[in-house]
């Protein structure tokens, strides 16, 4: 396993973490102990359009990061599996946590963020979104959970530093934003009203007949991702 950050990255992913799970409950993470965060950052020139309006560069860049991310989780649970030790390794892919028939919305047990914070990328803002130190929020997240002896564990966690900013409940188009600080022991929907900012990203989609990755505004209008994006976007595009 010693190689296994370096298999990672040479797939594409730009922050590879490994996190000890065990604070979560059992049955969330399938009781396994540890977690593997990777993340992919987003084109900052694309990101940058999204305060503009709706982009189709700002789809097919969602799209696209999604299902890299979607396969590099494959392969990492594979090369686990190949090993041939007997480990576990959970690949949580969209496929593995679409939801249960029946229901709307897929709801992971153990949101790749929550193992990306334990990982130690970042802090969970009130957007309900990772944000890190050197991207904010422009990146997109994966996770495979294992009872693999992981080559290091994270020891520190950062603490949110959303404060008093408003930024992202303010400029939400479908106010679905709760202005709630994130701990360990809240979720999605104690942070954002999901239905409301699904209605909102599909009538942003309208014009370009698309019903996902279509807004954004709270990712990219955050200072945190406004950093990133001021030192590193192309502002000719
Ligand atoms: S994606 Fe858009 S609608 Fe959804 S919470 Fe963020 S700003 Fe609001
Ligand atoms: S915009 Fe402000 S409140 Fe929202 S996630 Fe970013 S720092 Fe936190």
């Amino acid at each position: 396993m010693q190689n296994i950050r370096e298999y990672i990255l040479s797939l594409g992913a730009d922050l590879v973490g490994f996190a000890d799970i065990s604070q979560v409950p059992a049955e969330n993470r399938h009781n396994l102990p540890y977690g593997i965060a990777i993340a992919i950052t987003l084109n900052p020139d694309v990101v940058k359009l999204i305060e503009k309006g709706v982009s189709i560069e700002y789809f097919d860049e969602y799209t696209d990061v999604t299902q890299k991310l979607d396969d590099i989780c494959e392969f990492t649970a594979k090369y686990i599996l190949d090993l041939n030790k007997g480990y576990k390794a959970i690949a949580q892919t969209r496929h593995f946590v679409r939801a249960p028939s029946g229901t709307r919305h897929p709801k992971v047990l153990l949101p790749h963020k929550t193992v990306a914070a334990l990982s130690g990328f970042g802090w969970i803002g009130k957007n309900s979104l990772l944000i890190t130190p050197q991207f904010g929020s422009a990146l997109r997240l994966t996770s495979v959970l294992t009872d693999a002896p992981v080559p290091e564990i994270n020891k520190s966690e950062y603490s949110c530093l959303c404060g008093n900013c408003t930024v992202c409940v303010d400029i939400c188009p479908g106010r679905a934003i709760k202005n709630v600080t994130w701990d360990i022991n809240k979720d999605r929907d104690d942070l954002i009203n999901y239905d409301a900012c699904e209605t909102a990203v599909k009538k942003r989609g309208e014009p370009i007949n698309k019903q996902n990755g279509t807004c954004g505004l709270c990712m990219a209008m955050c200072p945190h991702t406004k950093k990133y994006l001021n030192e590193n976007a192309n502002t000719d595009m």
